[in-house]
């Protein structure tokens, strides 16, 4: 028997507790592994406290990533000691996921701990710091060098957004983080943003195209943000665009991508192919400051964490919360 988070669907809605279940309850798959640590990202939070349809199988464990160390194994990648890591692949969604002492998951969807990386660091990383790499390759593929200008990064206190912002800064990229006034404007400095913006100034409608000032963004929040953020890009700039923060619309025009030519580029963390998450997880190595990091990071119990996510949901978390999943 083990500790996990289980959620569960009732006629009096969805119930979630602390329990224990066993390894017989686990879900299929060919490698087991102890997590030592997960992650509460912002999907988590809208699991737990089900404000969205995120899990599409009950019960269910959450957790849309882990990491820890092969306990069993009948994939060929994969034996007893490995230290892995686990982001998506619908863990935590349709696949019983990293809130728990254990998890069983098809090999395939594993990827090595980098050397230099604890398992706690990983997890001060996540996934919304691994989504945040993805959308720095996508800015980096489009050509965008440092000297090119600014990149705007909104939803710059979240997850996605503060790890975009101390990783670009690490890179030599001016920041701009757009935010709230107050801690949060302070919070993002500390990371490396060179200056902060109102995130009021692009939560309004505006105009199809306004001054070209980024060459490039990473946007979390989607909705008339993103719209923004399109319409103020320079001449063939790019915005990466992850996350749904203010909303899932997008009410904007084609002006900016066929007057200036700007790309808009989804990011998925959920499916992106693996060797596109073994560079992230290398980059990410490279050029984050992992101590720094794990400074900024709370660590929770299993325990805590139906409270926590509650606290993410409504907005009032800053900084990385890691779950140590044994204690
Ligand atoms: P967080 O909750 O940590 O951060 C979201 C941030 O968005 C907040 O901290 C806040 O930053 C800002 N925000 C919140 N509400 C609003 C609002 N109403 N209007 C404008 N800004 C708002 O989440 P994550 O960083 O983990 O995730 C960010 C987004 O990316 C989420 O929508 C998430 O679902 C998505 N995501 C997508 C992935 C993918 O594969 N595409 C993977 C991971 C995350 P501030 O106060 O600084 O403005």
């Amino acid at each position: 028997m083990f500790n996990a988070i289980l959620l569960n669907k009732t006629d009096e809605g969805v119930q979630r507790q602390l329990t224990t279940v066993s390894d017989d309850d686990l879900m299929e798959g060919d490698v087991t592994v102890k997590v030592e640590y997960s992650t509460l990202n912002y999907k988590d939070g809208l699991a737990i406290t089900n404000k969205l349809p995120v899990v599409r199988h009950w019960p269910m464990v959450p957790g849309i990533d882990f990491a820890g160390t092969v306990s069993d194994s009948s994939h060929s990648s994969w034996q007893l000691g490995d230290k892995v890591i686990l982001n998506g692949w619908g863990v935590g969604e349709t696949h019983w996921g990293g809130l728990a002492e254990k998890a069983r998951v098809n090999g395939d969807w594993l990827v090595k701990l980098p050397e230099n990386i604890t398992a706690k660091q990983a997890m001060s990383v996540g996934t919304a710091g691994y989504t945040a790499m993805l959308c720095i390759l996508k800015i980096q593929q489009h050509g965008i060098t440092p000297d090119m200008g600014e990149v705007l990064v909104t939803g710059a206190s979240g997850g996605v957004g503060s790890i975009s912002t101390r990783i670009l800064s690490n890179m030599g990229y001016n920041v701009i983080a757009s935010t709230k006034p107050g801690k949060e404007s302070e919070f993002v400095k500390s990371l490396g943003a060179k200056e902060t913006i109102d995130r009021a100034e692009f939560s309004e409608q505006g105009k199809p195209l306004a001054k070209e000032r980024w060459a490039a963004a990473v946007d979390c929040v989607g909705s008339h943000t993103l719209a923004n953020v399109c319409a103020s890009l320079q001449y063939g700039g790019i915005v990466a665009a992850c996350g749904l923060a203010q909303g899932m619309d997008l009410p904007a025009t084609v002006a900016p991508f066929i007057l200036r030519g700007v790309t808009l580029a989804g990011v998925d963390s959920v499916y992106t192919p693996k060797i596109i998450r073994e560079t992230a997880w290398t980059q990410i190595a490279e050029h984050l400051d992992l101590q720094a990091l794990e400074a900024d990071t709370t660590e929770v119990t299993l325990a805590d964490t139906i409270q926590k996510a509650g606290e993410l949901i409504e907005d009032k978390l800053i900084g990385r919360v890691v779950v140590n999943t044994q204690s």
